[in-house]
Parts: C-alpha cells; structure tokens; sequence
C-alpha cells in the first residue's frame, strides 16, 4: 500500500518524470559495469600557453561509450556516479588512465602536464587522499605534472576544510585550479584563502569578452587580480581568433577552446603534439 502511494504521487507530478528518473536509475545500477566493460574513455583537452604558443597541458574529460545509448556526457552521469558511491572509483579510474597516457607523451618529449576533475563530494573525501597516494606510488609521472580542478561549490560549503584537504594536495606535489570562476558566489579575496596555482574563467564571461565592454572589464580584471595572488590564468571556451588575440594582449596565460581542439582521444593529442613540434 506504501508502496502504491508513492508511485500515485510521482504519477501526480508527472509521468515525464518518472521516466526520466527511470532511466537514471537504470544507468546508475548500469555504471560499474561500464568501468569493468571498458565503456569509460578518457578524452582530452588541450591548453594552449599563449606567450609560449604550444600546447603546454591537457585537461582530461571523461566520457560513457553506452552500448545502446551512445555517447553520454558527463554532465549527465557524473552527478549519478556522486549518488551512487561511484565517483571515487570513476575518478580514480580517470586518473589512472590520465597518468598512463601522460607518462607515454612525457617519453616521447613532450612537456605537458594535465588536468583531472575533481567532483565537490571528493573535495570534502579525506580517504581519497589515500586513493590519490596510491595512484601516486607508482611513480608513472611526477605529481608536479598533474592539476586537480575544483569549483567552487567544493569549497563554499566548508571553506576550512575543503583548504586543508587541498593543501594536501599541494603538499604531495599536485597543482589545484579553480574551474568555471566567475559563476560562483566567493570573491578573489576569498579564494586567496585557498591554496590554488591556476584559476579558469568560465567560458561564459571569455567568449564575448572582445566584442562587450563589461565581460572585458571583467575578465581583464580578473587576470589582473588572479596575477597578484600569484596564480596561473586559463580562459576557458576561446573559440575564435579575436578572442584569443583579446585575451594575449590581456596577458591571459592560457587559453582552452574549440579553436584550439575539441576533447579528442589520446592518439588524436599525439598527432597535435607532434604537428606543433615540426610546425
Ligand atoms: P569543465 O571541467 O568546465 O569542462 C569544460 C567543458 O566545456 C567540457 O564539456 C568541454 O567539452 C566544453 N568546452 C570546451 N571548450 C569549449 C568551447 O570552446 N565552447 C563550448 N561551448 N564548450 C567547450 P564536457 O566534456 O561535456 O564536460 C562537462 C563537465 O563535466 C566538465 O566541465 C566537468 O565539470 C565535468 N567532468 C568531465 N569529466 C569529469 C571527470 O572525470 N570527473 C568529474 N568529477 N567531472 C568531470
Ligand atoms: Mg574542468
Ligand atoms: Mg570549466
Ligand atoms: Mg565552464
């Protein structure tokens, strides 16, 4: 009977709805599997160093290979792997993969670092420091090579804390950049308190930052402000020319983007490396 009743009130509020939740309860139960099948890719995003002009990192961005659903982002199914229990798994297995393919470019050369995604719920995980620590033991690159992405979700809920589980982090080595600034709620001044190395402004305010007075303002300030606490800067989302010849003569570090390349499969990173070497 409690049972019925509460199937009544999700047919009440909408059938749409209890598809939709459904499915995700379907690819939830279906996401283990997908890590152990191999369904899980890594792609990759590069970060162009603008003074340098050459790819100087790469952002690693994690993708399902669903075999009836077809390709699912991550938008989709990274918020199920965090109710499910699973993001620490998935996030290890990014990792994993990560430093595979970046000791394999290292070898052959080239002076790249990456970039991995950190989910708020593992922010706030002291134990996935130890998941970290053991990724780290076996010595496939060094952690210098490798940045952690947090947003500012990770660290508004409990700032302290969320500072001392990525000081850790910086501790072992690992750089940690702010992702998608500008979106959030904290102020630089805040951030301060946070040991970061890079901060991404969201591509919401780079992409008409050369076509409008106050989303130039913005991110010229931005850089200004973020230069001054000693961090890195990536403009995310450049996707044409005069964008990118804005943020150069604002003095932005880095800038990530669809003029730059699209995530694409490691092989396809190693064919642009290598473009770029002889070019
Ligand atoms: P993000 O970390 O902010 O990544 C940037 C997103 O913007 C990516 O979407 C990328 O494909 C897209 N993008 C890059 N350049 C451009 C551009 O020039 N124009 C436009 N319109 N879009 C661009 P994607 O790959 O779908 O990832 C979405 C989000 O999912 C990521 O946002 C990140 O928060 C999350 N995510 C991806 N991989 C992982 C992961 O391994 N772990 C965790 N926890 N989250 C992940
Ligand atoms: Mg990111
Ligand atoms: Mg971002
Ligand atoms: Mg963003």
């Amino acid at each position: 009977a409690a049972e019925a009743a509460a199937t009544s009130v999700f047919r009440r509020d909408s059938a749409i709805d209890v598809d939709a939740m459904e499915r995700r309860i379907v690819l939830m139960g279906e996401l283990d599997q997908a890590i152990e099948c191999g369904q899980i890719e890594v792609h990759y995003q590069p970060k162009l160093s603008i003074a340098e002009d050459r790819i100087s990192s790469v952002e690693a961005l994690v993708r399902w290979r669903h075999p009836t659903r077809g390709m699912i982002r991550p938008d989709i199914f990274i918020p199920l792997a965090e109710q499910a229990d699973r993001i620490s798994a998935l996030t290890c297995f990014v990792i994993d993969r990560t430093m595979r393919d970046l000791a394999r470019w290292q070898l052959e050369g080239f002076d790249l670092t990456a970039a991995i995604n950190i989910s708020a719920t593992l922010v706030a995980e002291p134990s996935f420091v130890e998941a970290v620590d053991a990724l780290l033991g076996r010595q496939l690159v060094p952690p210098e090579s490798l940045t952690f992405e947090v947003t500012e979700s990770a660290t508004l809920a409990e700032p302290e804390r969320a500072a001392t589980i990525l000081r850790g982090y910086r501790d072992r080595g690992i750089g940690v950049s702010m992702d998608d600034y500008g979106t959030g709620q904290s102020s630089l001044s805040y951030l301060r308190q946070l040991p970061l190395t890079e901060l991404k402004i969201d591509r919401s305010f780079v992409q008409h930052a050369h076509l409008n007075r106050p989303d130039e303002l913005m991110v010229q300030s931005t850089i200004a402000l973020a230069h001054d606490l000693g961090l890195k800067v990536v403009a995310e989302g450049v996707e044409d020319e005069g964008c990118l010849a804005f943020l150069r003569s604002a003095g932005c570090d880095m800038a990530q983007g669809y003029l730059v390349s699209r995530p694409v499969p490691a092989l396809v990173i190693s064919e642009l490396l290598g473009q770029r070497e002889v070019a």
